[in-house]
């Protein structure tokens, strides 16, 4: 194996992802490495101590997965969310970027008061509830997934950032093993239309549970579940946030109201993409 600096070896890794079509390189190249390596960011722009002939084959052998498709968090097992760092495992979503605008939007409705219960359904790695806690440490969040593995990682996602206190996590299908009062209601869904699934790049359709991406042949049976199971989860005056697929927007706020919730209003992603619905559980 021939030694080489950590620039080099930065410049040769990057270079491979460049190739490989991989827009981020540069950023993507500093994660790897600094997971590989145990060096810091500091050392990358620096220079840190040479990397020896095992390092440097360990560092090509996840350059290589990553060139072939293979997301960076799922080589690492983590992934930022909301500024926090998640550990993610293969029974659980890949917290999207996109998801913090739900985050955002419940933590405006919410400026004034904390909401005593939250409800998430659907949690996964937990990132959602676990950034509302943070967010809200008087609150009490329920986390459901149907997955016990994926209760597992937020769980642990959950003790790692402090709130475990805060927490409690129930195996279910969406809300049915459910019972309470709830402020606030959230859930990222899967909302894939099934056949679209074949579709989806391979950086989600072969790393992403199918579990959390396939919403049903419409994409929109996991809300329609939901909400017929919520109605007496609210609390007087409690309200939802739901993530939705691009142009469905319309279709599950039709839904919502159609199971007798008041649509509040939507919110946009960075991308300018209706990503999010807010309902209001309506009179009670
Ligand atoms: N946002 C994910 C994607 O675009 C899908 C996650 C979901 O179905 N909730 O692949």
């Amino acid at each position: 194996m021939t030694l080489m600096t950590l620039q080099e070896l930065q410049k040769r890794t990057m270079d491979m992802l460049s190739q490989a079509g991989i827009a981020d390189a540069g950023r993507e190249t500093r994660w790897l490495l600094k997971h590989a390596l145990g060096v810091s960011d500091a050392d990358l722009i620096a220079g840190g101590p040479s990397p020896s002939g095992d390092a440097v084959a360990s560092v090509q052998t996840i350059a290589g997965r990553r060139a072939a498709g293979e997301p960076v968090s799922r080589i690492i097992g983590e992934k930022e969310f909301d500024g926090l760092s998640y550990k993610v495992t293969p029974d659980v979503l890949d917290p999207r970027m996109d998801t913090e605008t739900l985050v955002a939007a419940a933590c405006s409705r919410f400026k004034d008061h904390q909401p005593r219960q939250i409800l998430d359904l659907g949690t996964g790695s937990g990132c959602i509830l676990i950034s509302l806690l943070k967010a809200f440490p008087e609150s009490i969040g329920v986390g459901v997934d149907v997955s016990r593995e994926a209760l597992a990682v937020a769980q642990e996602n959950a003790a790692q950032h402090g709130v475990a206190a805060q927490t409690f996590f129930i195996q279910g299908d969406w809300a049915e093993s459910v019972n309470g009062s709830f402020d606030l209601i959230v859930s990222n869904p899967p909302y894939i239309p099934s056949g679209d699934i074949p579709n989806l790049d391979k950086e989600v359709r072969n790393y992403d549970p199918i579990l959390a991406l396939d919403g049903g042949f419409d994409g929109l049976q996991a809300y329609k579940k939901i909400f017929s199971q919520i109605k007496a989860l609210f609390s007087q005056g409690g309200c939802g946030f739901f993530e939705v697929g691009i142009l469905q927007a319309q279709d599950v706020a039709r839904l919502a109201e159609n199971a007798g919730f008041l649509v509040k209003g939507y919110h946009t992603d960075s991308a300018g993409i209706l990503r999010v619905l807010e309902i209001d559980s309506g009179e009670k």
